[in-house]
């Protein structure tokens, strides 16, 4: 397969002399194993990958990239590619080999290069009795994760995980490393913290945590027949609960793998899973209501906060996955029965996992000087996905969840959310129009060339 743009070998050979880090252009042994990403859908071929071993190598591959008339693009893993736009004129700069992370227990703050995952952070950190931002995989990178708002299981209560960023440092677009936070570079500083990845390389991320040592977390599992009762009880019950309760209403098909346990495997099934940020007996007393409906399975029980990278049994290697998901003003039973008419039991549907998260608590309250992205004005989060083997697969499981989502039209909020949208979408639908005016304002003076490809283009 040919690209669009070479660069000459001689030139290329000059960069890899300049970096610590490694190149690759097409038909070099490691091209193929250095542009794939996490999520297997995805066939990105770059003009040449740089796999940076310091931040003094991405300003190296920005300069590069600039005086060679390519664009760049920015990615950890990749769990975020599959919205990208084609990358034939771009060089892919990854910072997967940048996963050095630092917790100061004192501070109750950590620094993570910009390749880091949430484990490399969430561990060390659980260690000290502190917990992290962390959303449902421990395997998504930190940076993308992070810089598209990131909604976690703590969500309810402590926020956002862009608003607990305190510093960022960014290779800007001439190749200048700058260090943005409450006083410096503030335009920076605000366009990090939700507005994705469109102003720069980001190399490095700093940021609170929590003393949560422990939560009271786990997963209901029913059959999947009885999906509406679940779920309308589930949409009920979330109106009650305090904001350190985050959950989510499922249906997943599990697959038929061998490291499935019997009594899960190939089955479907309506579940509930819930984080809850306190003690064990208050935690039962509120999940108690659920409990009564009498699950065929109940994993309920006092974990530290790493632990809840189980809950929502992520893959952990990567995967063929088609997705897409929308933000919700509301749940009522009408919309519940419209998901589970199209996913429930009596359908063929190939979405193996249908979850609408419960937001508003912490995540509705706009943090006060907080960036692109402070707050979430909606009060749920649909996401549906399927595991495709071949590209007819794919496009059928596009297809249904494009149905899901038309189904749940009427209450899909004024704009989306940057990690849940995984199809091409500008930033201008994952932004209130006021924070997407400012961002567009901020891109245009320190990237007027738009040399930064980022997943939701400004
Ligand atoms: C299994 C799974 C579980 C998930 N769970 C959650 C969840 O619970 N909550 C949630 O909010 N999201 C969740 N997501 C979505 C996830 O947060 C996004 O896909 C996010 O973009 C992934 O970040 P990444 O760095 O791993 O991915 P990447 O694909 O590496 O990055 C995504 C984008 O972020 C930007 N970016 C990455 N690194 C940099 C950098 N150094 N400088 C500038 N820009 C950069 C780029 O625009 C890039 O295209 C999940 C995704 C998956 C696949």
């Amino acid at each position: 397969m040919s690209t669009a743009h070479s660069v000459a070998p001689e030139a290329t050979d000059a960069l890899r002399a300049r970096v610590d880090g490694q190149v690759f252009v097409p038909g070099d042994l490691g091209y193929d194993r250095a542009r794939h990403a996490w999520m297997l859908t995805v066939d990105q071929r770059p003009a040449m990958v740089v796999e940076a071993a310091s931040a003094a190598d991405v300003s190296t591959a920005v300069r590069f990239a600039r005086s060679h008339g390519l664009r760049i693009a920015p990615q950890g893993t990749g769990h975020g590619a599959a919205p990208l736009e084609p990358l034939e004129s771009a060089l892919l700069l990854r910072t997967s080999r940048l996963r050095g992370v630092r917790i100061d227990p004192d501070t109750r703050t950590a620094r993570a290069d910009a390749g880091a995952l949430w484990q490399d952070v969430a561990v060390p950190a659980s260690d000290r009795g502190l917990a992290t931002l962390a959303g449902t995989s421990l395997d998504v990178g930190v940076t993308g994760y992070t810089l598209g708002g990131g909604i976690g299981w703590l969500a309810r209560c402590y926020g956002l995980a862009a608003n607990s960023v305190t510093a960022a440092e960014i290779v800007m677009p001439d190749g200048q490393l700058v260090r943005a936070d409450h006083e410096h570079e503030p335009d920076l500083f605000w366009a990090v913290r939700g507005g994705g990845g469109n102003v720069g390389v980001v190399t490095a991320l700093e940021m609170l945590l929590y003393p949560v040592p422990e939560l009271y977390a786990g997963v209901l599992y029913f059959p999947v027949q009885r999906a509406a009762e679940v779920l309308h009880f589930w949409r009920e019950w979330v109106t009650s609960v305090p904001d350190e309760i985050t959950s989510i209403g499922r249906i997943m098909r599990i697959p038929t793998l061998p490291a499935v346990p019997d009594q899960l495997r190939g089955r479907a099934f309506a579940l509930v899973e819930a984080a809850y940020v306190g003690d064990e007996g208050t935690g039962a007393e509120l999940i108690a209501p659920l409990r009564k409906l009498g699950p065929e399975i109940d994993t309920f029980a006092s974990v530290p906060a790493p632990a809840l990278s189980q809950l929502h049994m992520d893959p952990t290697e990567p995967v063929p996955a088609v997705g897409d998901g929308t933000l919700l003003t509301d749940f009522p039973a009408a919309a519940a029965d419209a998901l589970v008419r199209l996913t429930g039991a009596d359908t063929d549907t190939m979405l193996i996992s249908i979850e609408v998260r419960h937001l508003d608590g912490a995540l509705r309250r706009p943090e006060s000087g907080g960036g692109a992205l402070p707050s979430i004005d909606a009060s749920y989060a649909m996401y549906g996905s399927g595991l495709a083997a071949t590209p007819e697969a794919a496009a059928t499981i596009a297809e249904q969840t494009r149905a899901l989502k038309d189904a749940l039209a009427p209450w899909h909020a004024s704009y989306n959310f940057a990690n849940l949208a995984d199809t091409p979408a500008p930033a201008q639908a994952l932004l209130p129009p006021d924070s997407y005016q400012r961002l567009q304002r901020i891109k245009a003076s320190h990237d007027p060339d738009n040399a930064i490809v980022s997943a939701h283009p400004v």
